[in-house]
C-alpha cells in the first residue's frame, strides 16, 4: 500500500475534507515536494462556495476534476526525483507555475503556454493536484523555478500572484506619461501598483473600497489613492488630468461596478486591461468603447514568463511584499484560513502543512 499524508480534498461545493490521501510517488521526469506552504487564490475560495466558472452547470462543463487537491500558490523542497531530472538536486527549494502545460496544442507550440487550450491549473485536476497537502508532484510538463537562498515563506508564496499581478501591467504596455489606474488592491493589485512604479509613469492612483488597502496602495507607490464609497471614482480622475481621464485602468477587483468606472474614468484611447474575475455576467456601456473612446480592452490571464523576473524583483527588493500575506493557518486550519480570505484586514492568507 502506498503511503498515505494529509491533504485538503475537494469533493464538492463547501464539501471539502482535511484527510488522508495516497502521498504521490515521482515517476520518470516527475518530482515530489514537500509542500512548506500555500497561499489561497480568489480562485480557491471561489470553488468552495461552487463558483459556476469552477463546478460549471452540469458535469459535462465542469473544471474541476473532484475529488482533487486544491492551492496552485505553492513552494516546496525537492523531495523526491524522478528518473532523468536533471537541473534540480533534492533539497532544492521551488515553485512550479501554476498552469501545467500541454506542450502540444498551438497555444504551447507558439510557447504562449498559460493560454493552453487544455487549461490545467494546479488545484483542479487529479492528474495537477494542488499545494494544499503535505507533498505535490511536479509533473514532466511543469514549469519549476528555483527559490533563492533567504526568502522568507511569505515571500516565496507570493511569487505566483505577483507573477500573474506583472503579466496584467505588462499588458497595460505602460508609457513614462501615462496616467495608471489600477482598480482592486489585494495582494495582487497592490504588487501591481509596485511593479506599475517602477516604470515611473506620470501618475498611479489606486482604487480600493477599504481604508487599509489604500495605505497599502500608497506604500507601494500609489501616488493617489481613491475610495469609490467615498468619492465619485470618474470625476475624480477627471479632476486629476485636465479633464481628460487617465491612460490606463487596470481591473483587479473582479467587482461588476469597477469596469463601468474604468470605461468612465479613461481618457480617449485609452487601455483597459480586466485582471479580475467576476461572480457573474458583466454589464456595461459598450458604446463608449467603440463610438465614444477608442478603447483598446485587453484581457489577462495567469503569468506569462514572469516568474523569473518576479524572483528577481523580490532578491532585489524592487519587488516588495511587507504586508501582503496578511494571515497565516496551519493546513489542518484551512477552513479558519478559508474565512479569513473574508476579514476586513485580509491580504493573501497562506496555509502552512
Ligand atoms: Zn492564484
Ligand atoms: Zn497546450
Amino acid at each position: 500500500m502506498s503511503k498515505m499524508m494529509k491533504a485538503i480534498v475537494s469533493y464538492s461545493p463547501h464539501d471539502y475534507r482535511y484527510e488522508d490521501y495516497p502521498k504521490p510517488e515521482a515517476g520518470p521526469g516527475e518530482i515530489v515536494l514537500k509542500v512548506k506552504g500555500c497561499g489561497i487564490c480568489a480562485g480557491d475560495v471561489k470553488a468552495f462556495h461552487g463558483g459556476i466558472r469552477i463546478w460549471g452547470t452540469s458535469s459535462e462543463n465542469r473544471y474541476i476534476e473532484a475529488p482533487c487537491i486544491g492551492g496552485h500558490e505553492f513552494y516546496g523542497e525537492v523531495a523526491e526525483l524522478g528518473e532523468g531530472v536533471k537541473d534540480y538536486d533534492i533539497g532544492d527549494i521551488l515553485v512550479s507555475e501554476q498552469i501545467v502545460p500541454c506542450n502540444e496544442c498551438e497555444f504551447c507550440k507558439k510557447g504562449i503556454y498559460w493560454m493552453c487550450t487544455r487549461s490545467a491549473v494546479f488545484g483542479f485536476k487529479q492528474y495537477a493536484n494542488g499545494g494544499f497537502a503535505e507533498y505535490i508532484k511536479l509533473g514532466k510538463n511543469c514549469i519549476n523555478h528555483k527559490v533563492p537562498k533567504g526568502f522568507t515563506p511569505e515571500q516565496s508564496v507570493l511569487i505566483e500572484p505577483i507573477a500573474c499581478g506583472m503579466h496584467a501591467v505588462e499588458r497595460a504596455m505602460i508609457l513614462h506619461s501615462d496616467v495608471v489606474v489600477i482598480a482592486g488592491l489585494g495582494a495582487i493589485g497592490t504588487s501591481m501598483v509596485n511593479i506599475a512604479s517602477l516604470y515611473l509613469p506620470r501618475m498611479i492612483i489606486g482604487i480600493d473600497v477599504r481604508d487599509n488597502r489604500l495605505e497599502m496602495g500608497k506604500k507601494y507607490g500609489a501616488d493617489i489613492v481613491l475610495n469609490p464609497m467615498k468619492c465619485h471614482v470618474s470625476e475624480e480622475i477627471k479632476k486629476l488630468t485636465d479633464g481628460l481621464g487617465c491612460d490606463v485602468y487596470i481591473e483587479a477587483s473582479g467587482s461588476q461596478r469597477s469596469v463601468t468606472q474604468g470605461i468612465n474614468s479613461l481618457k480617449n484611447c485609452g487601455r483597459y486591461v480586466q485582471m479580475g474575475v467576476f461572480a457573474e455576467e458583466v454589464k456595461s456601456d459598450w458604446n463608449i468603447i467603440g463610438d465614444g473612446k477608442e478603447l483598446t480592452i485587453l484581457g489577462s490571464h495567469l503569468s506569462g514568463l514572469t516568474y523569473d523576473s518576479v524572483i528577481k524583483g523580490i532578491k532585489s527588493g524592487k519587488i516588495k511584499t511587507d504586508g501582503l500575506i496578511s494571515h497565516k493557518f496551519k493546513l489542518e486550519d484551512w477552513e479558519a484560513g478559508f474565512k479569513a480570505t473574508e476579514a476586513p484586514d485580509a491580504m493573501k492568507i497562506m496555509l502552512i502543512p
